[in-house]
């Protein structure tokens, strides 16, 4: 089982599902080719997939390109089911960073056969996540700025004022479908600037006052 902390406020939750956003940044959404969505488009990765901050992204042997997404994370303190999007923000915890390791090649493979995504997006180490800080402690979640670097070298320098789809939208439109329960993780998407990584390389990616995670890729 995986675990998500909020040390200050000492909390922990076993991590359930997590629910995350594909195309929430239109300029994120251009660079891959893909439309901007009119209602959020959803995936999950299982919560075997979760690594934590230090801990290793291990390439599996099927892709040959695997791209880091740094993400806005956030935790559910709440069950939360079919919510207006008016309450949607009580049912948050906490807030935190992720990278959601894509297997690129093979999701492009996936996508051209429409079939499923989850050997590109939710194998074993596929969601480094941090430690979250206290939903109360982040004033505004839609004016974070979201950055990337790989081996020293800045590679995604985004906002998440630039979000398609806002928390309030996206917990109303995802807690109608699947309910949300105390631990579940919600993504909601990278900014632009995706790109691969080797084994080697070092990941640091950070949400200034949210989060940071420095993350080796074997
Ligand atoms: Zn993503």
């Amino acid at each position: 089982m995986k675990t998500a902390h909020i040390p200050a406020t000492n909390q922990q939750f076993t991590i359930g599902k997590i629910v995350c956003l594909a195309r929430n940044y239109a300029e994120h959404a251009k660079e891959l080719g893909n439309e901007t969505p009119a209602a959020p488009v959803l995936f999950m990765k299982p919560a075997s997939s979760v690594v934590g901050d230090g801990e290793t992204v291990q390439i599996p042997a099927y892709s040959q390109e695997c791209h880091y997404e740094v993400e806005l994370a956030v935790l559910i303190g709440k069950q939360c089911r079919a919510v207006s999007a008016e309450s949607a923000m009580e049912y948050i915890a906490g807030y935190g960073v992720a990278i959601d390791m894509t297997l690129r090649d093979v999701q492009n493979q996936l996508k051209a056969k429409g079939l499923p995504w989850e050997i590109a997006k939710g194998f074993d180490t596929s969601c480094p996540l941090s430690d979250f800080v206290p939903a109360a402690a982040v004033a505004d979640p839609h004016t974070l700025n979201l950055k990337l670097a790989v081996n020293g070298e800045v590679r995604q320098d985004g906002s998440s004022a630039d979000m398609i789809h806002r928390l309030p939208q996206i917990i109303a439109y995802i807690s109608a479908i699947f309910t949300l329960e105390p631990g579940d993780v919600i993504l909601t998407g990278t900014p632009a600037g995706v790109g691969p990584v080797r084994a080697g390389d070092v990941m640091k990616a950070e949400i200034a006052s949210v989060g940071r995670l420095t993350i080796p890729v074997a």
